[in-house]
């Protein structure tokens, strides 16, 4: 287990590293400059983004040290000793363990319990922390945004830096309400973080740049294509379009349709921005709704508040946190 004295040991001589896994939009590079406020010392921290879209995966570095020379460098973190994982979803689309030593520690949005977690990174070396932050998001401050949340974890077993400290960087960046209602969200993250420590301590000189390798992304040309565009293309074609990408995994709620309240005046069907509102179309030659694709909704509840029966609402995915530590 990390101690305050250790961790500061540390610090006076070397760099801690730290990766932030998160989707566009919900603060993963907010997370990763807010360590760096909190920090007494020094530290550094950048963001890397894939396509320019509010969802796709996004991952930011930070370096903390008390040795100014030693956080000058601008390269991403290869090495990382703490790995933040915004949402559980990434865990299925990005390596969230590479280049985390045995000992590293995973700290992760998510009600899953340790046995869990283990099988799915196929790795039982590493310290695990969990806490249901979207959870309280939703309840704390109405937004699935759970990067200050997060933090409140950090801390719990990485003593980087105090609730206090925190506390502060978040006093200094925001203004008005949302500073309480995040302060008062980082503690009950702080709070509801499960540990689960295999006993094995973090290698901190575990750090070595990856080798260079090339990626094979196995998609054809322009000029290999005998039509344009990636939607709903045959799958012999293309190996991976857009259709084929899990949206459906980026939203906090499922949405329930209740067939009885249904009037079928497709309301929903018009604003839906993913196509997924389902139809069919009857013996009587017209289309009926007959359900939501949660495979691509994103739970963005334009349905729910448009239709004008009641007939859909939403029901939170995420179970409370898996550990009896959480009240
Ligand atoms: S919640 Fe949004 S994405 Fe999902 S079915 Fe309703 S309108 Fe479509
Ligand atoms: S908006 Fe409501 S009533 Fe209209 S089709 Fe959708 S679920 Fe049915």
């Amino acid at each position: 287990m990390l101690t305050p004295e250790k961790i500061q040991n540390v610090l006076k001589k070397d760099c801690i590293n730290l990766r932030f896994h998160a989707r566009g939009g919900q603060g993963g590079v907010t997370a990763s400059n807010l360590c760096v406020e909190a920090f007494l010392g020094y530290g550094i921290c950048q963001p890397r983004f894939g396509a320019e879209r509010m969802g796709s995966p996004t991952e930011s570095y930070v370096r903390l040290s008390l040795d100014k020379d030693l956080i000058r460098t601008n390269e991403q973190v290869y090495n990382p000793q703490f790995v933040a994982i915004l949402d559980e979803t990434v865990m299925w689309e990005v390596c969230v363990t590479e280049g985390l030593p045995k000992g590293g520690w995973l700290i992760i949005n998510t009600d899953m319990g340790q046995e869990e977690i283990q099988e799915l990174i196929n790795r039982k070396d590493l310290n695990i922390a969990t806490l249901p932050a979207t959870r309280i998001a939703m309840d704390v401050l109405g937004r699935n945004i759970t990067n200050t949340i997060i933090l409140g974890a950090l801390i719990r077993i990485s003593h980087l830096f105090t609730l206090e400290q925190l506390n502060e960087a978040i006093r200094k960046r925001f203004k008005g309400t949302i500073v309480d209602k995040n302060i008062e969200a980082i503690k009950e993250g702080y709070e509801a973080t499960c540990v689960y420590d295999v006993g094995v301590d973090v290698d901190f000189d575990a750090e070595a740049k990856l080798p260079w390798t090339q990626v094979d992304p196995f998609l054809p040309g322009y000029k290999d294509l005998d039509k344009a565009g990636v939607w709903y293309t045959d799958v012999n074609v293309i190996r991976y379009g857009s259709h084929q990408v899990k949206t459906g995994s980026w939203g906090e709620y499922d949405i329930i349709w209740d067939k009885e309240k249904c009037t079928d005046c497709a309301q929903c069907w018009y604003i839906c921005p993913d196509f997924a509102i389902k139809r069919e179309k009857g013996d009587d030659g017209l289309w009926h709704m007959v359900g939501v694709d949660q495979f691509h909704c994103k739970s963005c509840l334009n349905c729910v508040n448009i239709c004008p029966v009641d007939a859909l609402s939403k029901n939170m995915k995420q179970k409370p946190g898996s550990c009896a530590l959480y009240l």
